[in-house]
C-alpha cells in the first residue's frame, strides 16, 4: 500500500493522513469527496498538515471543504485548524462540533463559525443527498465526544473508539490480533466500561459496514462483530488501579491478573483451583512464578490443641494434615509474621518438609472471622526484574481481597465435616425440581449482590413464571402439573451456565441469579427459553401438554439488597403477564 498518496477507503472517503514515522500512536485525517460540499474528518496537527494539504489538493481543491468535523477539540485534531481556515477562502465554511468541545475551541478565536451537531438534530444533509448521522458517545473518551456515521457507505468515523497503539503501522486492521492494540489503548483511555459499553451499543444500532478510527487501523466489515464484542469485555479506567504506577504494559498486566483471578472466585470454585488459576495467570503474564502455598489456620473456640491448620501448595495440592502438625510453630510465624504485601527475599517456607527459597513475595489474607489467621507466599524461580516486580506488587496489592472471600468459603466448607455437608445439601435443594431453594437463596445467594457491589460487575436476576399453571393442573391433574414443572426445571436449569443460580422461588416462579452478565444478555437468554419452551410438546400418558412461560429481566443498579433486584425483575414479571403472557420484559 502506498501510503504517500491518498487511499480510498469507501466510494469518495479518502484517508488523508500522515504517517508519522516511529509512532506508535498515529493520527488519521479523512475526506470525504462531495462536490463543493466535501467534508474534512478530524482534520489534524501541524505535524501531519502539509502531507494531508497535499493529499487534500489531489482530490478536491481546497476552496471544495465545507465541513470541517472535530469530534473533539484535541491538538491532534484542532491543532491545524488557525492555518487550514485561512487557506479555505469560502465564507460559508463550518466547524462541526458538540458545544462541549466548542466551549474551549472558541479560544482559539478562529473566523469559521460552529455547526453544533446537538442543535441541528445530530444530522448534516449534504447536497446531492448524502446524510451523516452524528452520534453521542459520551465521556468516551471527552464528556462531548461523538462519531459521524455516513449513511451511504455505512462508514463510521469513529474518533478516539476502536483507536489502538500500533507499534507496526497497517491503515487496515489484518486480522482478530488488532483487538490487542485496542485493548491497550481504551483499557487506560476510557475511564468506565459503562462508558465503553454505552457507546458502543449506540454503535452496533447503525450497523455500520467499515469502521474508521483517528487512530490505529481502519476496521473492515468482517471484523467489526469480532472487536464489539472483545470490547464489551474490556476493564477500563485502567489508571484507578495505582495512584503511582502510570507505566500502561504494567497496569494491563495487573488488571489481567487481577480479573483472571477474581472471575475464578466469582465462580466460587474451590479455594485450590483459584490458586492455581492465579499462578497460571501471573505466568502468563511474565511472572516466573514457582508455587504459590498458603498457610491458614483457625484457632476457634476449640480446646487446645484442637486447631485448624491447612497449607495449600499449587504444585502439590492440599498437603495432608499429619505434615503440617509437626511443623505448627512455624505455620503460624509465617502466618503472623506478615502484616502487608512486602518482597521477603529469603525465607524459610513449610511445604511439607522446610525448605529455603529466595525471590519470595508475601500477603496476608483478611478474614471476618477474628480466629481465623492466613497468609499467601509467592515463591519466584529467579529474581525479578523492575517490570516484573512491579507488576506483581501492584496485583498482590489487590489480590487480597478475592483471595481472602475464596479461602473464607473454603474454610466453611471444611469445617461442616462431612454429615453436616449431606444435611446442609438437602437443605437447600427442592426435592420435587431438584433446584436449589429459597434456604439457599437466603444463605448464599444473597451474598452474591455484595460481590457485585464490592468488584463491581454486573449481576442480573430473572423471574421465570409458568403462565395458566393452576388451568394445567385443573385440566390434566396435579402429577401432570408437578411433571411439568420439572421439565421446566430442567430446560431453564440447563439454558444458564453452571456458575449462574436457579433457584425455585415459589410454586411455579423459578429465579435465576446471573453474576457477571449484563441485562442485554440475560434477555436474550431468558427469550431463548421462552421460545424453546413454547415449542416444547410435553407428553404425559397418552397426552400432550403445551404451555408457555413469562419472565422479567432486571440488572443491579444502585440496589444493596437481594429482595430488590427481586421485587423489580417481579414487577418486569407482572408487566409481562399484563401484556398477555408468553413474554420476556426487560423494561419498565
Ligand atoms: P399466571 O399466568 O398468572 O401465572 O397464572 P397461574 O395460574 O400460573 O398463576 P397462579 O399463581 O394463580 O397459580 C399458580 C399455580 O401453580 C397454583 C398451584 O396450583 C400451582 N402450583 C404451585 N406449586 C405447584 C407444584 O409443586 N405442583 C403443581 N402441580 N402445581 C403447583
Ligand atoms: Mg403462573
Ligand atoms: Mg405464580
Amino acid at each position: 500500500m502506498d501510503y504517500s498518496k491518498p487511499i480510498e477507503i469507501a466510494e469518495d472517503i479518502f484517508w488523508v493522513g500522515y504517517k508519522i514515522p516511529n509512532d506508535p500512536f498515529q493520527c488519521h485525517v479523512y475526506l470525504i469527496k462531495n462536490g463543493n460540499e466535501s467534508v474534512l474528518i478530524d482534520p489534524g496537527s501541524m505535524i501531519t498538515f502539509p502531507i494531508t494539504v497535499n493529499k487534500i489538493t489531489q482530490i478536491v481543491p481546497l476552496n471544495n471543504i465545507k465541513y470541517i468535523i472535530c469530534h473533539h477539540q484535541d491538538p491532534d485534531i484542532t491543532g491545524c485548524i488557525s492555518t487550514l481556515e485561512k487557506l479555505i477562502p469560502r465564507k460559508d465554511k463550518f466547524i462541526v462540533t458538540h458545544w462541549r468541545a466548542q466551549a474551549l475551541l472558541k479560544h482559539y478565536q478562529w473566523e469559521t463559525p460552529f455547526y453544533l451537531v446537538e442543535k441541528n438534530k445530530w444530522k448534516l444533509f449534504l447536497k446531492n443527498g448524502r446524510i451523516l448521522d452524528f452520534i453521542f458517545t459520551p465521556y468516551a473518551h471527552f464528556p462531548g465526544a461523538f462519531c459521524t456515521f455516513d449513511r451511504k457507505t455505512k462508514t463510521l468515523f469513529s474518533s478516539d473508539l476502536f483507536g489502538g497503539f500500533t507499534e507496526e503501522f497497517s491503515l487496515f486492521a489484518k486480522d482478530e490480533n488488532y483487538f490487542a492494540s485496542i485493548k491497550a489503548f481504551h483499557e487506560h483511555y476510557i475511564p468506565s466500561r459503562e462508558i465503553l459499553l454505552n457507546a458502543l451499543m449506540e454503535i452496533e444500532k447503525k450497523e455500520p459496514e467499515i469502521i474508521a478510527p483517528q487512530h490505529g487501523s481502519i476496521i473492515k466489515k468482517d471484523l467489526i462483530p469480532y472487536m464489539i464484542n472483545r470490547m464489551k469485555e474490556l476493564n477500563c479506567g485502567l489508571f484507578l488501579l495505582s495512584s503511582y504506577e502510570s507505566n500502561i504494559e504494567i497496569l494491563l498486566k495487573t488488571n489481567q491478573i487481577i480479573n483472571e483471578v477474581f472471575k475464578e472466585v466469582v465462580n466460587n470454585s474451590d479455594f485450590l483451583t483459584v490458586l492455581r488459576k492465579t499462578f497460571m495467570t501471573l505466568k502468563n503474564n511474565d511472572i516466573p512464578i514457582k508455587d504459590i502455598i498458603t498457610y491458614a489456620y483457625d484457632r476457634g473456640e476449640k480446646e487446645e490443641g484442637k486447631e485448624w491448620f491447612a497449607v495449600f501448595s499449587t504444585v502439590k495440592g492440599e498437603i495432608p494434615k499429619k505434615e503440617i502438625e509437626k511443623n505448627k510453630k512455624i505455620v503460624k510465624t509465617l502466618v503472623e509474621g506478615i502484616s502487608r504485601p512486602k518482597c521477603m527475599g529469603k525465607i524459610k517456607l513449610v511445604t511439607d518438609t522446610i525448605d529455603e527459597y529466595n525471590n519470595t513475595f508475601g500477603i496476608p489474607l483478611e478474614s471476618n472471622n477474628d480466629n481465623i489467621k492466613a497468609a499467601i507466599y509467592f515463591i519466584m524461580e529467579k529474581e525479578l526484574n523492575d517490570k516484573q516486580r512491579k507488576t506483581i506488587e501492584e496485583a498482590l496489592d489487590k489480590l487480597i481481597h478475592p483471595l481472602s472471600s475464596s479461602l473464607a468459603n473454603e474454610i466453611i466448607i471444611k469445617e461442616l465435616g462431612e454429615e453436616k455437608k449431606e444435611l446442609f445439601n438437602t437443605t437447600i435443594h427442592d426435592s420435587l425440581t431438584g433446584l436449589k431453594n429459597r434456604v439457599f437463596l437466603e444463605s448464599v445467594a444473597t451474598n452474591e449482590i455484595s460481590k457485585a457491589i464490592r468488584y463491581e460487575y454486573p449481576l442480573c436476576v430473572i423471574m421465570f413464571d409458568i403462565d395458566y399453571f393452576k388451568s394445567v393442573n385443573d385440566t390434566y391433574g396435579h402429577l401432570a402439573g408437578d411433571f411439568i414443572l420439572q421439565e421446566v426445571a430442567k430446560i431453564i436449569k440447563a439454558s444458564f451456565r453452571a456458575t449462574d443460580y436457579v433457584i425455585r422461588y415459589g410454586g411455579e416462579e423459578i429465579l435465576a441469579i446471573l453474576p457477571y452478565a449484563r441485562e442485554k444478555d440475560a434477555c436474550r437468554r431468558a427469550e431463548d427459553i421462552r421460545k424453546l419452551i413454547e415449542g416444547r410438546e410435553f407428553i404425559m400418558g397418552n397426552k400432550m401438554i403445551k404451555i408457555t412461560i413469562s419472565a422479567g429481566v432486571y440488572e443491579r443498579r444502585n440496589e444493596t439488597e437481594m429482595h430488590e433486584l427481586i421485587g423489580k425483575a417481579d414487577k418486569r414479571l407482572y408487566k409481562a403477564k399484563k401484556e398477555g403472557r408468553n413474554k420476556v420484559v426487560c423494561s419498565d
